[in-house]
C-alpha cells in the first residue's frame, strides 16, 4: 500500500524525498492527531444528539420560496444550533452573506444611541473597523452614535483586567470579544480564557452583552463560548460550522430576546424570523454542519502538520508545533517574499479546483501592501477548504487554514514545501531536520 501512495504522489509532482519528510512527520504526531479525533467523536455526537432531538426529517430539506412563511427546514435547523451550541435560540440564515454581516448585525441589532461598545481584547477584526466605524464609514454605528471604546492587550496577549474594569460604564451596552486572532500575532483564546474574562465583566456589570465572534472556533473545543457565558456568539458559514457544503451564509446563536433583536433587524420589526426564504439551500446546511466536527478535525490536523513541518525546517510559526489550539489558523513566516509566494503556489497546485491557476501578488482593496491569495475552493472565498493568503510585507507570512479533508490537506502542505524546495528556498540539508 505505502508504495502505491507514495506512486502517486510522485505522479503528482511530490518528490520520493518531501513524501518522506511528510511520512516521518505524520508518524510523530500520531498522539496529537489522537486528540483530534477524540474532540471531533464528541462534536460528532453533540450534532447528531441535537438532529434527532429536533427530529429532522426529509421535509426540512424542502425548497421554500416567497415570503417563506412556515418554513419547518429553516426553523428545525436554527434549534439543532441553538440546542447544539446550548443557547435559547439562534439565526441562521443565507440572508446573513457572511462572517462580517453577521457581526454587524448582531451589533446593530443590540446596540442604541448613546450605548458604549467595548472590545476589551485590543484592535478587532479588520472589516469590523468600517462596522464600528473605526475607519470612517458609510452607514457604521458611529454614524448611529454608538460609542467605541478598546481596551489593548497586555504585553503577552492576555487581558488587561484593572484597565478592562475602568472601562466599563453605565453607558457599556455590549462587549465583544474575538476567539480567534484573525491576522493578528496576539493568541487566539481558549473557551476557558473566554470564560474567565466574561466572569468578571459580568461580575462589574452583570447586564452586560458579552458577544463572541466565534469565526474559525466552532468544533474546535468540546465546548463553545456559549457555555460559558457568552450571551451570543456569531459566525460565517463559509468557515467551520458550514462544513464545506453551506454556500452562504451566517449565524448568531445566544439568548433568546438578543435573537429576536437580530430578527427584527435582518428582515424588519414586526416580521422578524417568519420570514426569508431559504430557496433550497437547507440541506447543504444541514448536510454541512453535520460534517463539520470531522471537516475541523482535519483543518486542525493540517494547521498542526504545518506548524511542526515549518518549525522543524527553522521557520518562525504561529502558533508554534506544540501549543493547544483554539482556532484553525496557521502562520508560518519566512522572512522573503519568494517563501510566501512558494507556499501559496503550493496550496493552489494542489487543489481540487482551478488547480492550473498560478496566484500572483495584487494590490487588494482594503488592504495597505499586494496580496498573493492561494484557494482552489468549491465555493468563492470558503476559507474552512483549503486556503492560504499572504500580505508581501515584513515580516512575509503567510496565513494558512482549512482543508476538507486531512489527506487533502496533507497534499497541499507536501505540496508548499515541494515548492520551497524547487526554488531552491528550503535546502536538502534543512530537509534532514525532520
Ligand atoms: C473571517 C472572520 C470575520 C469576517 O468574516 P467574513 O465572512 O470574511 O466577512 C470576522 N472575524 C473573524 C475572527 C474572522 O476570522
Amino acid at each position: 500500500m505505502r508504495n502505491k501512495v507514495s506512486d502517486m504522489y510522485q505522479e503528482m509532482g511530490i518528490s520520493e524525498k518531501v513524501f518522506h519528510v511528510g511520512e516521518k512527520l505524520e508518524g510523530a504526531l500520531k498522539d496529537r492527531f489522537k486528540s483530534f479525533d477524540d474532540n471531533a467523536e464528541y462534536n460528532q455526537l453533540k450534532v447528531v444528539n441535537a438532529m434527532q432531538k429536533n427530529r429532522v426529517n426529509a421535509e426540512c430539506f424542502h425548497y421554500a420560496d416567497g415570503y417563506g412563511y412556515n418554513d419547518p427546514g429553516r426553523d428545525t435547523l436554527e434549534q439543532v444550533y441553538a440546542d447544539t451550541f446550548h443557547t435559547e435560540a439562534a439565526l441562521v440564515r443565507p440572508q446573513i452573506t457572511c462572517g462580517t454581516h453577521a457581526l454587524a448585525l448582531a451589533l446593530s441589532a443590540s446596540l442604541r444611541p448613546g450605548d458604549e461598545l467595548l472590545s476589551p481584547v485590543g484592535k478587532p477584526y479588520d472589516t469590523l473597523e468600517e462596522v464600528i466605524g473605526i475607519r470612517p464609514s458609510k452607514g457604521s454605528l458611529a454614524e448611529y452614535g454608538i460609542i467605541y471604546r478598546q481596551v489593548e492587550l497586555l504585553e503577552d496577549g492576555y487581558f488587561n483586567y484593572p484597565a478592562i474594569e475602568k472601562a466599563i460604564n453605565e453607558k457599556t451596552k455590549l462587549v465583544t470579544i474575538q476567539r480567534s486572532k484573525g491576522y493578528q500575532t496576539r493568541p487566539s483564546y481558549s473557551v476557558e480564557k473566554i470564560g474567565e474574562l466574561i466572569a468578571f465583566i459580568k461580575k462589574i456589570k452583570p447586564d452586560v452583552i458579552c458577544m463572541v465572534d466565534n469565526c474559525y472556533g466552532e468544533f474546535v473545543e468540546t465546548v463553545e463560548p456559549s457555555d460559558v457565558g457568552a450571551d451570543m456568539i456569531v459566525g460565517s458559514l463559509i468557515k467551520n460550522p458550514g462544513g464545506g457544503l453551506a454556500p452562504i451564509g451566517g449565524y448568531v446563536a445566544g439568548r433568546a430576546d438578543l435573537i429576536e433583536n437580530c430578527a427584527y433587524r435582518l428582515t424588519s420589526p414586526g416580521l422578524g424570523k417568519e420570514v426569508g426564504a431559504s430557496l433550497g439551500v437547507m440541506k447543504s446546511f444541514y448536510h454541512g454542519f453535520f460534517l463539520a466536527p470531522t471537516v475541523v478535525c482535519s483543518a486542525l490536523k493540517a494547521a498542526v502538520f504545518a506548524a511542526n513541518l515549518y518549525e522543524k525546517l527553522g521557520y518562525f510559526v504561529i502558533p508554534d508545533g506544540s501549543e493547544s489550539r483554539h482556532d484553525i489558523i496557521q502562520a508560518v513566516q519566512f522572512g522573503m517574499p519568494k517563501g510566501v509566494i512558494a507556499f501559496c503556489e503550493g496550496i493552489q497546485a494542489a487543489a481540487p479546483v482551478d488547480s492550473y491557476v498560478t496566484p500572483v501578488p495584487w494590490a487588494m482593496p482594503g488592504y495597505d501592501s499586494d496580496v498573493i491569495m492561494a484557494a482552489g475552493a468549491f465555493v468563492q472565498g470558503s476559507s474552512i477548504e483549503l486556503s492560504a493568503d499572504g500580505p508581501i510585507k515584513p515580516p512575509y507570512a503567510v496565513y494558512f487554514q482549512g482543508g476538507l479533508t486531512w489527506p487533502h490537506a496533507k497534499f497541499g502542505i507536501l505540496m508548499s514545501l515541494q515548492k520551497l524546495v524547487d526554488a531552491g528556498i528550503v535546502t536538502d540539508e534543512m530537509l534532514q531536520r525532520i
